[in-house]
């Protein structure tokens, strides 16, 4: 069996210091599927871009649970090893013209050398080509989609958007105003669409092509799987109910290490969590936000004066600017109440009893992933998906905050303390959250909706 991911790889890993990752929210769970899949015996080929596979493997904790079933192999991605992949637009169509012909390649060997069947191909839904190949040889085939089913739901209607015309052919917004499709779901600004939220026309254009092809593609597939649960999607699901939702995946192995980082998991802050009373906020922003100096520094200040512990991620690159140093006598200052760490084992920290809330940029696996830990959030979303993920918390499920922008558009330090003081003290956030711990894990255990759809499917890839 073949597990693709979404394939908007960066750079190697000696160059990786300053550049951006997109593609983490998409390896970690389709990772942790491949996972589930060889816990019931089945063989899996996990298929990734020669600069992913690379990251990927150098930083797998726990090959040893797995490492033996799954197969790790790559396939290029068209560009050489040292171009910029933080060019989407470059990317995007060095990807849709050379990565066909390198899994087909790659599945007549695997069919020659094993002398094995391949049985399904399990893609990204944002590799509509990679279903395509799978059409073509006879495999069959089904799609994979890590985010929620609102986004997915704005993707599907993407000609619905067209004929309103919220959007023109090649995928540009026209207009501002906002779009709810049905009345239940959050309403989503034009410029959040998960292919228009890029600054150039040529990246958006590029994008929304991806999103016209697997659209199209999934005409073809056979299972449409989400890493999402009826408990937190009722009326994004009732649009789609064709969908099989089958999350939180991560939720069912919330202790464990997980396969698909980028960086390195720094553990020592586990030991430093340990030594916290409580009330500790945990700051972590995924694998693509990018802050100017300003903004950086305003965080660090608004941290120091909310006068609470707080374990911070600054990933390297996490600056427009090639530091990301705090300001001066910053770390003198906050002394031990703060920790600072490059990647941190976010499941492991959000999972600690120490840790009170979750200041988040809202991508869709952390979401989940405080979600499933019962944290209230502070909402800092950056971009896309992030925004509706964001509407979910504070709106619909009312577990967090959103931290507003002043007239310069920046989050100031005195913005986020009142936030964090306001969060923390107002209690009904933290019950609202644990009773959302209660209800969505219940969806994982043995006859809940999301383990009774995931036996299912794997039922059905073991037919043959
Ligand atoms: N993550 C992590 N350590 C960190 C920060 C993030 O392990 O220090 C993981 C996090 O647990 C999540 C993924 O990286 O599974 C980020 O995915 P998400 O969808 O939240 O954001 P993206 O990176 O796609 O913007």
């Amino acid at each position: 069996h073949i597990a693709l991911h979404e394939l908007h790889a960066h750079a190697d890993k000696p160059a990786i210091q300053n550049r951006k990752h997109s593609s983490q929210g998409h390896v970690i769970p389709i990772m942790e599927l491949g996972q589930r899949l060889v816990e019931q015996g089945i063989r899996v080929t996990f298929i990734n871009t020669e600069v992913n596979h690379k990251l990927v493997a150098s930083n797998w904790l726990d090959k040893d649970r797995f490492g033996h079933l799954i197969s790790m192999v790559s396939i290029p991605d068209g560009l050489e090893l040292w171009e910029d992949r933080s060019d989407l637009c470059k990317l995007t169509l060095s990807i849709l013209q050379t990565m066909s012909d390198k899994l087909e390649e790659l599945i007549e060997t695997i069919k020659k050398e094993d002398s094995s069947k391949v049985t399904c191909v399990i893609a990204d839904d944002s590799m509509g080509w990679a279903i395509r190949v799978a059409m073509k040889m006879g495999v069959r085939r089904t799609a994979f989609w890590p985010a929620s089913v609102a986004t997915l739901a704005s993707l599907l209607s993407f000609q619905k958007l067209i004929d309103d015309r919220i959007i023109n052919e090649k995928g540009i917004p026209v207009t501002d105003q906002t779009i709810q499709l049905s009345e239940t779901m959050p309403p989503i600004k034009p410029e959040n669409l998960g292919w228009a939220c890029f600054k150039d026309e040529a990246t958006i254009e590029a994008t929304f092509r991806l999103v016209k092809e697997a659209v199209e593609a999934s005409r073809l597939i056979e299972w449409f799987i989400c890493n999402s649960s009826t408990e937190l999607e009722a009326a994004a699901f009732s649009l789609f109910p064709q969908l099989l939702l089958i999350g939180p995946l991560l939720a069912s192995n919330r202790l464990a290490d997980q396969a698909g980082h980028f960086w390195q998991e720094d553990p020592t802050c586990l030991t430093w969590l340990d030594q916290q009373q409580c009330s500790v906020i945990y700051i972590a922003f995924g694998s693509f936000t990018i802050f100017n100096k300003t903004q950086f520094e305003e965080l660090a200040l608004g941290l120091e004066l909310s006068n609470k512990p707080f374990l911070w991620v600054v990933r390297p690159g996490m600056t427009k600017e090639t530091t990301t140093d705090c300001p001066d006598g910053y770390m003198e200052r906050v002394g031990s109440r703060g920790r600072i760490v490059s990647w941190a084992p976010q499941q492991k920290v959000l999972a600690h009893p120490s840790v009170a809330c979750f200041m988040s940029h809202c991508g869709w696996n952390s979401t989940l992933e405080g979600v499933t830990n019962g944290l209230p959030f502070l909402c800092w979303p950056y971009f896309a998906d992030q925004f509706h993920n964001e509407t979910y918390i504070c709106d619909i499920w009312k577990t967090g905050l959103r931290l507003d922008k002043d007239e310069r558009g920046i989050i100031t330090r005195g913005e986020i303390r009142s936030k964090v003081e306001k969060l923390l003290s107002d209690k009904t956030f933290t019950v609202k959250a644990m009773d959302i711990r209660k209800k969505v894990p219940s969806s994982l255990r043995k006859c809940g909706c999301s383990h009774s759809n995931l036996s299912n499917f794997i039922e059905w890839i073991q037919e043959r």
